[in-house]
């Protein structure tokens, strides 16, 4: 099937494309178009107006800048992937990275157009959620900067206005003693997460975990943090038992559903699992060597 007509425009700046965005209705931003135009083709979206965002050169790149890794809203999943900032020192983006699609839709598709999309087996959610992160948004009234913990609100619903486009991603810059993983379990090359874990942890002068972020991939309604396996953690010595503690309660808070990719209580079994081995790759990235130990029953 071949998509509903629609108007297309090309703004090559950001004021361009928000003064669009808020001068039509039924506008619909379109990235990489992976998600967007299949929707279209299928007459599951019919906007009349697509605001074409590839030609904004400024919003491409990944990049360390007043405390924060920032991502630029025109940045593909394969610019992340070959990032040598982002292989150096942000394990958990590294990780997700080749986990995402196949080459075509890593090539093309791009981190805030998975992010707006909200697809809850959408994996970067889950690593900005781990990481504090925050999503940067501009619309007619100006920019604002939301707190990844409020931007997920529904399965493909978040918490951008219909006038916004989303232009940043950004989470804390890593520190000294920080580490970070991702860990995705699939049926296949190329499938959507079956249960993915995120995980970040700063630990202090001693060792102890000061921070620990949890985020879960495909066993929520929208990707999803897992507060109470954080707590567990936070100022505890890492050990293969608090990371077997921390990945019980992870199983426990997070509310999986079968489907074509699998059955519930299988998805939450391994959601311990990942859990505790993306626990261990991050302290291990954070400098300290952990003893993996038996996996959570
Ligand atoms: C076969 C296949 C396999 C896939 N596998 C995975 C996978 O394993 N893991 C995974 O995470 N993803 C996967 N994806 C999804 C892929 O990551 C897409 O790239 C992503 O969902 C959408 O990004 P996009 O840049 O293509 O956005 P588009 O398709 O262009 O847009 C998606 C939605 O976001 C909105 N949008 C995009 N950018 C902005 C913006 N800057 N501001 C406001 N709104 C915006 C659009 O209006 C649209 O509603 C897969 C997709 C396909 C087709």
């Amino acid at each position: 099937m071949k998509a509903a007509p629609f108007e297309h425009h090309e703004p090559t700046t950001v004021d361009e494309a928000v003064s669009l965005l808020a001068s039509v209705d039924e506008a619909t931003v379109l990235a990489g178009g992976q998600s967007q135009v299949p929707l279209m083709r299928f007459r599951l979206s019919t906007p009349e107006t697509v605001v074409d965002i590839n030609g904004i050169e400024e919003l491409n790149y990944v990049r360390e800048a007043d405390g924060h890794l920032r991502i630029g809203a025109l940045t593909r999943h394969a610019d992340v992937e070959e990032s040598d900032l982002v292989a150096d020192r942000y394990g958990s983006f590294a990780d997700a990275a080749p986990e995402i699609g196949d080459p075509q839709i890593r090539n093309r598709g791009t981190v805030a157009g998975s992010i707006a999309q909200a697809d809850p087996k959408g994996d970067w959610g889950s690593v900005v959620l781990a990481h504090d992160g925050e999503l940067v948004a501009r619309g007619p009234d100006g920019r604002r900067t939301i707190p990844a913990d409020e931007f997920f609100l529904f399965p493909y619903e978040t918490d951008l206005a219909g006038d916004e486009l989303l232009t940043e991603v950004r989470v804390p810059a890593a520190r000294e003693r920080e580490g970070s993983a991702y860990r995705k379990l699939k049926r296949k090359v190329g499938d959507y997460a079956m249960a993915g874990v995120a995980t970040r942890v700063i630990l202090d002068g001693d060792g102890t975990i000061e921070t620990a972020g949890i985020g879960l991939t495909s066993v929520d309604l929208t990707n999803s943090r897992a507060a109470e396996a954080e707590a567990v953690l936070e100022g505890e010595a890492p050990s293969a038992d608090v990371f077997r503690e921390a990945a019980e309660a992870a199983r426990e808070e997070c509310n999986p559903e079968t489907d074509e990719h699998g059955d519930a209580e299988y998805k939450r079994r391994m959601v311990g699992v990942l859990t505790q081995r993306a626990l261990a790759d991050a302290v291990e990235r954070a400098g300290i060597p952990v003893e993996r130990g038996r996996a959570a029953q």
